[in-house]
């Protein structure tokens, strides 16, 4: 547990030093509790000169304000907000931000439902994934938001509103429109929730992210085989630089041996054997959920596993907290450090 406080307080010392970490010249990204957003545009882009991708948690809108002040300018407002899906983690603060900048929000017409208040997405699967984060994903939101007024199809050409150079893919599996975005100029891949680069669905993999290529958030993901299928047709892109939804930026060969490991391997050690999902998908159409497979096991046995889940939970926030208390010294030492 010491060694556990003292790199979660790194981590966060870090954190707050690096509003965002550099992707490429024209691409920040911007991590808030455990979730990734990115920033697309260069430094100091100005007013509508630059794209916000997804938009965090709820709570997450101050720390995108404050990025997108310092790295675009005073007033600089995005010329579109594009989804990658609409898990409550990706949509979280989509409604304060859109509101504010009174700007358009582009997502496949397949995950219109959810953003739309028309369906909520399917239950998730806390037997799968084997860590907290799956345990208590019978907690989080599962919408729908509605942001209808603002809401567009993303352009049937593929083209990104906003975003020069990029195109969108349909990944579909983690949810039934989910979207990444690839440009073909330096490969650079937003990959959103299609694979991430870290083991979401462990709270301290979650917090430390070791980078590594895993497969969609398992809780969360309600068709398999679109999910492996979408994976391929990512891998055949043989990306240089790819920002995920969750987990730290990976780039070069290390990315791409990982990946088509995961691609390669992802029926035999990705597929859960056991799991609401791991058989038959569910199913869903343009207007939301038609059909999801009944749960596994009962209800009792699933709220027992919540109560394991929020007892961990518990236990990591009291070690952040210890974090957090060590954080003056750090930043006393930082600031000597600095100082002429
Ligand atoms: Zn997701
Ligand atoms: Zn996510």
């Amino acid at each position: 547990m010491v060694a556990f406080t003292e790199e979660v307080a790194r981590k966060i010392a870090l954190q707050e030093r690096d509003p965002w970490i550099e992707v490429e010249h024209d691409l920040v990204c911007l991590q808030h509790t455990m979730v990734n957003v990115a920033l697309f545009g260069p430094p100091n882009a100005g007013d509508r000169g630059w794209v916000l991708i997804d938009a965090g948690l709820r709570g997450s809108a101050p720390r995108i304000f404050h990025a997108a002040r310092r790295r675009f300018g005073e007033h600089a407002r995005p010329s579109a907000i594009i989804l990658t899906h609409g898990h409550f983690d990706h949509v979280g603060s989509l409604l304060h931000l859109a509101e504010f900048w009174d700007v358009p929000v582009y997502a496949h017409p397949l995950e219109m439902p959810y953003l739309t208040g028309r369906s909520a997405y399917p239950p998730p699967d806390p037997l799968v994934g084997g860590g907290a984060m799956s345990l208590l994903s019978p907690l989080y939101s599962r919408g729908p938001i509605d942001i209808s007024a603002r809401l567009q199809p993303l352009p049937s050409n593929h083209c990104v509103p906003g975003m020069l150079g990029w195109q969108w893919i349909h990944t579909p599996g983690h949810t039934p429109g989910h979207v990444s975005l690839f440009r073909n100029r330096d490969r650079t891949l937003i990959a959103g929730d299609a694979f991430v680069t870290t083991k979401q669905e462990s709270m301290i993999a979650a917090l430390l992210q070791p980078e590594h290529v895993h497969r969609p958030p398992a809780y969360y993901t309600i068709d398999w085989q679109s999910a492996h299928r979408s994976i391929i047709e990512l891998t055949m892109l043989d990306p240089e630089t790819v920002l995920a939804g969750h987990g730290k930026p990976m780039r070069g060969q290390v990315l791409r041996d990982q990946l088509q490991q995961l691609a390669r391997g992802f029926s035999r050690h990705s597929v859960p054997k056991f799991g609401r999902y791991s058989k038959s998908p569910a199913r869903t159409d343009e207007n939301g959920v038609v059909w999801v497979p009944p749960p596994q096991l009962d209800a009792g046995k699933v709220l027992a596993g919540v109560a394991l889940g929020a007892i961990a939970i518990a236990g990591m926030v009291l070690a952040v907290r210890a974090a957090r208390r060590s954080l003056p010294t750090l930043q006393h030492t930082r600031n000597l450090a600095v100082s002429p």
